[in-house]
């Protein structure tokens, strides 16, 4: 079945990856900018990271038929350092005009700290003043409620973030409510033993629907699996969906959002 990976760090993933994306029917990875799994010395580090994300990888990923973009920001892990994320911030402007680029993210709150709030903030601040589309990382396990109720007051102290041009990614039971309540879109990361399993997710849609919501692999250098999300579509075949329902989730709903940014151009089909 054809599906769009919206959330992949395929900067750390091998060819094979791409290779059984593309034979899984993928037809489009977003990469949002995040952690290398070590902190980066220097904005430089972030210029060749952007130049990879902008430039090699949409490369890499189109020999395999399958569209790439990108999202740009200073990830809240490194935000940490006030300087260094200034100097980050001040790279991004002049890129987000780059064909494949499609908004801020993965921004948001790591440990909840002031420096991650005040970085949080000045990516908000951007994102507004760009016209940009927003992808918000939300904590793990103890501080993911807390760290999610301050990202959405954040994101709606700013005045003119329309929040259907937000998604809050990696939602659980007990954030999922409060993301969809105040009109944002919502991510679900299948995790094979962290955030959210197949069933679980499953279980969320069938609770809260399927509007404003996708579900992404989230794969990166760490434990996690490219193949997430036709395993989800294998988990609700199992369940009786029909085709136009899984369709939505992994396909159409993908789409909508990231066609709010001009630069988003893979055509689904009907
Ligand atoms: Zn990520």
């Amino acid at each position: 079945m054809k599906y769009i990976e919206p959330h992949a760090h395929m900067v750390s993933r091998t060819t094979d990856d791409y290779e059984k994306l593309a034979f899984a029917g993928c037809i489009a990875v977003c990469e949002p900018a995040f952690w290398a799994g070590f902190d980066r010395s220097s904005a430089d580090g972030f210029r060749d990271y952007f130049d990879q994300l902008m430039l090699h990888e949409p490369r890499r990923a189109a020999s395999y038929g399958i569209d790439h973009y990108c999202w740009l920001c200073i990830n809240p892990k490194e935000a940490e350092d006030l300087a260094l994320a200034r100097e980050v911030i001040a790279l991004i402007p002049e890129r987000l005009t780059s064909p494949t680029v499609l908004g801020i993210g993965e921004i948001g709150l790591n440990k909840n700290s002031r420096n991650e709030l005040t970085i949080l903030e000045e990516h908000i601040a951007l994102a507004a003043a760009h016209e940009q589309l927003i992808l918000v990382h939300t904590p793990h396990l103890e501080d993911k409620y807390k760290g999610t109720a301050l990202t959405l007051d954040a994101l709606e102290a700013h005045g003119s973030i329309r929040p259907e041009r937000v998604i809050i990614d990696h939602v659980e039971e007990h954030t999922i409510g409060m993301v969809l309540d105040r009109g944002f879109w919502a991510g679900m990361t299948l995790y094979p033993d962290s955030k959210c399993s197949i069933p679980r997710a499953v279980d969320m849609l069938d609770r809260y629907g399927i509007d404003r919501i996708w579900m992404n692999s989230a794969c990166d250098w760490g434990v996690s699996n490219p193949m997430a999300v036709p395993r989800a579509v294998l988990e609700m075949k199992r369940r009786g969906w029909d085709a136009g329902r899984i369709r939505k989730v992994v396909l159409e709903n993908p789409a909508a959002f990231m066609s709010q940014s001009r630069h988003f151009h893979t055509g689904i089909g009907t």
